[in-house]
């Protein structure tokens, strides 16, 4: 299972999520605490946030463990954003260790990462040709391609990312299908066979920011009160709204 973190909130670094945290993907990339599936990420890491000026996001990936990358720290410091998403990898056996194949997944104005496994049998019938529309024969990029299929004919974030994972894990009983997503505005995520936690950050302490917003981690960032963790079989959903949960 890779791991996956996002925030919503007051603008903060993307350091937050990954250097920053005692706990932070940096560390979970090699000694993940919770991670059921798989003992390090070092497949391969990425981050994607958003910039007021476009609507699309900005992406940035690669296929090495992220502690090799000397150029991270300082970038992940100075790339801020009201919303961040970032991830690291471990490639489940059989799928291609590569760029493509790395989360986040983007389109539009949409990113998107997966914690977990699926038969790609039981993504293909999703979308008549996902293996053209997806940029990897990894199964993370099948089930991103089918997801933005969806938002692009115009459904909502959260009944996107609940429609492909229901139907995907109706047809393989054993898949794990942790989606984490964003638009700029809001994020959605799925629990489904691994581990999901969410935490409410009013800016003080530990984390990088000057103001409120939710955390949302596939386990803790660090040890600090407040982390909740979200059911199984359930969306969390996050606005400016509020944080909704609900069953899949
Ligand atoms: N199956 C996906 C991949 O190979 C995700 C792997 C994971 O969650 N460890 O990249």
């Amino acid at each position: 299972m890779c791991r996956h973190a996002a925030w919503l909130g007051a603008p903060r670094a993307l350091a937050s999520l990954i250097h920053e945290p005692e706990h932070g993907l940096l560390r979970q990339s090699y000694a993940p605490r919770l991670q059921r599936y798989g003992t390090v990420n070092a497949d391969g890491y990425g981050m994607g946030w958003y910039d007021s000026a476009h609507p699309e996001p900005v992406r940035y990936r690669r296929a090495v463990p992220a502690w090799t990358d000397a150029n991270l720290p300082a970038l992940a410091r100075v790339a801020r954003s009201h919303c961040l998403l970032a991830a690291v990898r471990s490639a489940t056996v059989g799928m291609p260790v590569e760029e493509t194949a790395t989360a986040p997944f983007t389109d539009g104005r949409w990113l998107l990462s997966h914690n977990g496994r699926v038969s790609r049998d039981a993504v293909g019938d999703l979308a008549g040709d996902l293996p053209d529309g997806a940029e990897s024969s990894c199964d993370s990029a099948w089930l991103a391609a089918a997801v933005f299929l969806r938002l692009r004919a115009g459904l909502p974030l959260g009944d996107a990312l609940a429609g492909v994972v229901a139907h995907a894990g109706a047809k393989d009983p054993g898949a794990r299908l942790n989606l984490l997503a964003c638009d700029g505005a809001s994020l959605a995520a799925t629990v489904w066979g691994d581990t999901l936690f969410l935490r409410h950050d009013d800016g003080s302490g530990a984390g990088g920011g000057s103001g409120g917003g939710v955390l949302v981690a596939s386990e803790p960032l660090d040890g600090r009160p407040g982390w909740q963790a979200v059911p199984e079989r359930s969306l969390l959903l996050v606005s400016s709204g509020g944080v909704h949960v609900q069953p899949i």
